[in-house]
């Protein structure tokens, strides 16, 4: 039964947008579109019902053509070009729905508690600016119509201008408080997911995300048949360096080490990994076994003269296939790093 109610109220709500991943702000003006809609057409469909009954009243061309723009709104959030194009159908029931609201002032018995909607329809849908200007033009129209017509006594009216701005000011402040609070949230979350992704010490990316993207490159790479290719750098003798010149040292030669390789590996697409330890990673996605080779030569050769350590490389280039899983790149890394190491360490094995 509650998964119904939810499935109802979900394609009655959000149409099309709901199989979209949007932000809450543009749901919520989905949302707000559609309870616009239902009610505009359920006020006309009620009201028609019950006059058809009770008396002999007919309502204004515009009522019908109102009750008309609303259905193809709501038709159209529930396809997906309406979405795409949701910029045009917002524009739509904001226009229409100012009009319409302002054809009910000058046109019907006490219309005016209709402009009440207005401002809460116009700040939720577009931002706080434009929604102000929009409320002082909704403003400019009924003092319009008042001095033109002469539709509501003074006191009346005077009355209802206070309650039309202390709403506006009210839904105003709201919007601007839910918008500063929206971003502040926002911000706070690429802050979480930046810290959970990085290295604390030298700000390279971390195991974890080594691992969301070494399947994400290789899944890539078999797609488009391409060369991936990865670097496996570990520290040579670290212990003794430690040893030597303090854990403090070794920390700042780690983060010396991680400066150097952002220096030269500059593409956008290659992706640098602290593994763990005095361990990094390299991947180098679309790069064939030479051009990595010489990135990891560079890479060696700098950290050779700059600093008071060398270090050695295992590098595996392959294109692989359907089937083939990413640890056979890490294996092959692994095992070239691990010969490197036997062989003297300094030096590139690939
Ligand atoms: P090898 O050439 O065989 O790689 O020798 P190694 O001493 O580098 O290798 P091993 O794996 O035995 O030792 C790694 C050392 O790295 C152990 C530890 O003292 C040091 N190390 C690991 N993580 C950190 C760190 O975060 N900071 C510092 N300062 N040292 C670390
Ligand atoms: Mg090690
Ligand atoms: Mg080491």
């Amino acid at each position: 039964m509650k998964d119904v109610l939810k499935k109802i109220g979900t394609w009655l709500f959000l149409g099309a947008a709901s199989n979209k991943s949007f932000n809450i702000d543009k749901m919520l003006e989905v949302i707000i579109v559609n309870m616009i809609a239902m009610f505009g057409v359920f006020c006309f469909c009620s009201a028609f019902f019950l006059t058809s009954i009770f008396s002999q009243e007919t309502y204004p061309a515009m009522t019908y053509i109102m009750a008309f723009v609303l259905a193809i709104v709501f038709t159209a959030t529930h396809t997906n070009k309406g979405i795409e194009y949701f910029k045009v159908v917002k524009f739509i029931v904001l226009l229409s729905a100012m009009l319409f609201y302002g054809f009910v002032y000058a046109k019907a018995t006490y219309g005016y508690v209709w402009s009440f909607l207005v401002p809460i329809m116009i700040i939720f849908l577009t931002n706080i600016y434009i929604g102000l200007i929009l409320c002082f033009c909704y403003f400019f129209l009924m003092m319009a119509m008042e001095h033109l017509l002469g539709i509501n006594e003074y006191e009346l009216f005077f009355r209802q201008i206070f309650v039309y701005w202390f709403l506006v000011v009210m839904v105003g402040v709201y919007e601007a408080l839910r918008m500063w609070y929206n971003k502040r949230m926002q911000e706070d979350k690429e802050k979480i997911e930046i810290l959970s992704l990085t290295d604390h010490l030298t700000k390279l990316y971390n195991r974890r995300y080594f691992s969301d993207m070494i399947e994400k490159e290789f899944a890539r790479a078999i797609r488009q048949k391409e060369c991936l290719s990865f670097l496996m750098i570990d520290a040579d003798k670290f212990k003794d360096y430690n040893d030597t010149y303090g854990h403090l040292h070794g920390d700042e030669l780690l983060v010396s080490l991680a400066e150097i390789f952002k220096r030269i590996v500059k593409r956008s697409e290659d992706l640098i990994f602290r593994m763990g330890g005095e361990e990094f990673g390299v991947l180098l996605p679309n790069t064939e076994f030479k051009g990595a080779f010489s990135i990891a030569e560079k890479i060696r050769e700098e950290v050779q003269n700059s600093t008071k350590i060398t270090i050695s490389i295992g590098l595996a280039s392959i294109f692989p296939k359907v089937g083939e899983i990413s640890e056979t790149l890490m294996k092959l890394a692994d095992s070239n790093l691990y010969k490197a190491k036997e062989t003297g360490r300094n030096k590139v094995v690939g």
